[in-house]
């Protein structure tokens, strides 16, 4: 059996091709162009004829084509996007003049996809949690059950993790088939796996916006339908700059930005506009210049890079420590960053410095066996495990952590990844200790998980952590987790970046271990905005 992939123009003119055993292939494009067969969704095609199979995405002028000399069945939703990433490739080095980039970087994309079709192990966290054999987890689990909160209609409900959610102190999984059972979710713009750092890094440059997909985003919303329609009619023309003003910030407000926030973005924007009578277009376009400056990180977030120039000094293995408010998904974004960490062939060391909530230390180890088991299904070299030393309270976390770097160091870790525990925000006596374990462990980088859900209150807790490290010290990053519960209110990661100026590295967008992506800078202004 064979797989081609192939870049082709309408007039017959092949640009690119992967593996191609198609003789002759131009009667495939022939075909493709001219014949008609099941369109999935505008522009995307796919059809079977003589035992063999092929699907075709054209974009513009460009057809992007794959074939199969078998009847395959791969995910379509997959395939498109695989072609669609290959086309965006293949139009971004046409128009960088980097053509020498092409085979590389569209041949990865490409076996990518060949790994869905060949069963490779899933990528995902169960949503299925068996009974566990231990006693003491099971008991704690059922006394702290975990609540998850959602936005419905304009407001917040909670509702119960249990069926679905990833809250490992419940039980774990302790089948392997139940993993292998589940659905493959691979997300090729944030976990690519390759010798080549620069490689992986180059592709989420090209794949990992999505700004530049616009096929598979829902219709746009008529423009009387959106604020910005409603108030650009309801306006006319150029009005007063207070009533103008008014509108956008009853707008910020609702999106989820805190008062004392939208008040100092609106001020700013005012006083950059300077002039009484404005339009609601001209409001806006200072207002999305103002937004995307304040979430477009002014440091480097390239973590792959940082560690991979870590790992060439042989000095201490890289350390990063996870903060953040009980419940907010430190452990689930840890475990996320671990599986991108080892897809990237890094050795992790997962360290459980949460040596206070019961249950803890097993809910990581659930979260290790699993990446263990993942891992070594795929073609990776590199390791997971966990460091724990029970529990304990005082000493014991700084201690469990210096061990853990230690050990780390011996045994050719990469990266520890500490998990610390959750704790209340402005509960001073809570907060203390936080000082003492970044002094003992002077991690690379501290990484506080913050909820979008969480609203107003955001400000104060990106505030406390900022704080918590002393004078010489703050957060690096924010992961944003829950993106996915929140539709279009996103206004939290607008109160923690102005509140600390700190940038968010990825934001969590689901349970499953690929539910990390890279912050669209410009969705999230277009939400905040449209
Ligand atoms: P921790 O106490 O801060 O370590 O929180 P956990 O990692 O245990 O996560 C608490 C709950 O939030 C679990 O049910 C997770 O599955 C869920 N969770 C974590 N991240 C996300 C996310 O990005 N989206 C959604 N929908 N749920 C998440």
């Amino acid at each position: 059996m064979s797989q081609s992939l192939i870049i082709f123009e309408p007039s017959g003119k092949v640009l690119y091709q992967v593996n191609n055993k198609i003789s002759p292939f131009n009667d495939l494009i022939y075909s493709i162009v001219n014949e008609s067969h099941t369109e999935h969704n505008p522009g995307f095609y796919t059809t079977s004829a003589n035992q063999k199979r092929f699907y075709a995405l054209k974009k513009g002028n460009l057809y992007a084509a794959l074939y199969f000399d078998v009847v395959t069945t791969l995910d379509n939703a997959k395939v498109k996007s695989c072609l669609s990433g290959v086309l965006r490739t293949y139009a971004t080095v046409t128009e960088e003049g980097t053509e020498e980039k092409l085979p590389k970087l569209v041949e990865y994309q490409f076996n990518q996809l060949m790994k869905l079709k060949t069963g490779t192990p899933v990528a995902t966290t169960p949503d299925r949690a068996t009974k566990t054999s231990d006693s003491k987890v099971e008991k704690t689990a059922k006394k702290k059950g975990k609540v998850m909160r959602k936005w419905v209609n304009g407001e917040m409900v909670e509702i119960s993790a249990d069926d679905g959610a990833l809250d490992y102190s419940e039980g774990k999984i302790d089948s392997a088939d139940a993993l292998a059972e589940e659905k493959l979710v691979v997300d090729n713009s944030n976990f690519q796996r390759s010798d080549d750092l620069v490689l992986v890094s180059e592709l989420q440059d090209i794949l990992g916006d999505s700004d530049s997909e616009d096929e598979d985003k829902p219709a746009p919303k008529t423009l009387t339908s959106t604020f910005f329609g409603k108030i650009s009619s309801y306006f006319g023309g150029a009005a007063d700059i207070d009533d103008v003003s008014k509108k956008f910030y009853d707008q910020l407000i609702s999106k989820n930005i805190a008062p004392p926030t939208a008040t100092t973005i609106i001020d700013k924007i005012k006083t950059t506009i300077g002039k009484r009578q404005v339009t609601a277009a001209e409001f806006k376009s200072v207002l999305t210049e103002e937004l995307t400056k304040t979430l477009t990180p002014n440091v480097s977030t390239d973590l792959l890079y940082d560690i991979k120039r870590n790992s060439s000094s042989k000095s201490r293995p890289y350390v990063i420590s996870v903060v953040g408010v009980n419940g907010v998904g430190k452990s689930t974004n840890l475990a996320k960053l671990a599986y991108w960490f080892l897809q990237n062939n890094m050795n992790v060391l997962i360290c459980a410095c949460d040596t206070f909530r019961s249950g803890a230390v097993e809910q990581l180890k659930v979260h290790v066996n699993n990446l263990q088991r993942l891992n070594s299904a795929s073609a990776t070299s590199s390791k997971i495990d966990l460091f724990e030393k029970g529990y304990g309270g005082g000493d014991h976390v700084v201690n469990t952590a210096k061990s853990a770097i230690a050990y780390a160091q011996e045994q050719g870790y990469d990266i520890v990844l500490i998990d610390t525990a959750g704790r209340t925000h402005s509960n001073a006596k809570l907060m203390a200790p936080l000082k003492k374990f970044g002094d003992a462990a002077n991690p690379n980088k501290i990484i506080m998980v913050g909820e979008a859900l969480v609203g107003t209150d955001s400000v104060e807790q990106a505030v406390n952590f900022n704080n918590a490290f002393g004078n010489r010290r703050n957060l690096d990053f924010f992961i944003i987790s829950k993106v996915d519960t929140v539709g279009d209110l996103v206004g939290s990661m607008i109160n923690m970046v102005m509140a600390t100026r700190v940038p968010i590295l990825f934001v969590g967008t689901g349970q499953t271990y690929t539910d990390i992506k890279k912050l669209s800078v410009k969705s999230v202004v277009e939400m905040l905005t449209r």
